[in-house]
């Protein structure tokens, strides 16, 4: 599947997050580009700080991609670029390819703080394809930080 339909559909999960939670969301495709599991951010309304959009969408991936945990040949798309523990998730689960929307300079993993995903020093090591539909994934947290538009202005 295109990185670009992978990051639109990961958009779209993106933006039935809980209120309360940033926006990020989550999509995990098998080889066949059969979409297993999709995932918003939850970790304010789950209270739990490991509720990523990654983690909650490979935990789901791997319930229903019949290979115990493993998600070789499977893709993880993502709003954001992921941080070290959504990163290292993704190595142990093995993910073929790692595709994200917006780079994240404060926190990411993926090639702007760290590059957890192709750290030479690990055996398994996905692709990584960063910066899809970047414009349109940075701004929908960033109109989520302005907080709801006021009555009457334009959007
Ligand atoms: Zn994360």
């Amino acid at each position: 599947m295109r990185p670009e339909s992978l990051v639109d559909r990961a958009l779209e999960v993106a933006r039935t997050a809980p209120p309360d939670d940033v926006p990020v969301g989550a999509v995990v495709v098998d080889a066949a580009g059969r979409e297993l599991a999709v995932a918003t951010n939850a970790r304010e309304a789950l209270g739990d700080p490991t509720a990523h959009a990654e983690v909650l969408a490979l935990r789901a991936a791997a319930r229903v991609h019949g290979d115990g945990w493993r998600l070789e040949g499977c893709t993880l798309a993502v709003t954001l670029e992921p941080c070290t523990m959504c990163a290292g998730a993704a190595v142990l689960a093995r993910v073929e390819r790692v595709v994200f929307g917006a780079w994240e300079p404060k926190t990411g993993a993926a090639g702007s703080l760290w590059d957890v995903l192709r750290d030479r020093r690990l055996t398994h090591r996905p692709e990584v394809v960063g910066g899809v539909r970047e414009d349109a994934c940075a701004e929908l947290v960033r109109e989520w930080f302005r907080g709801p538009a006021e009555p009457g202005r334009a959007p």
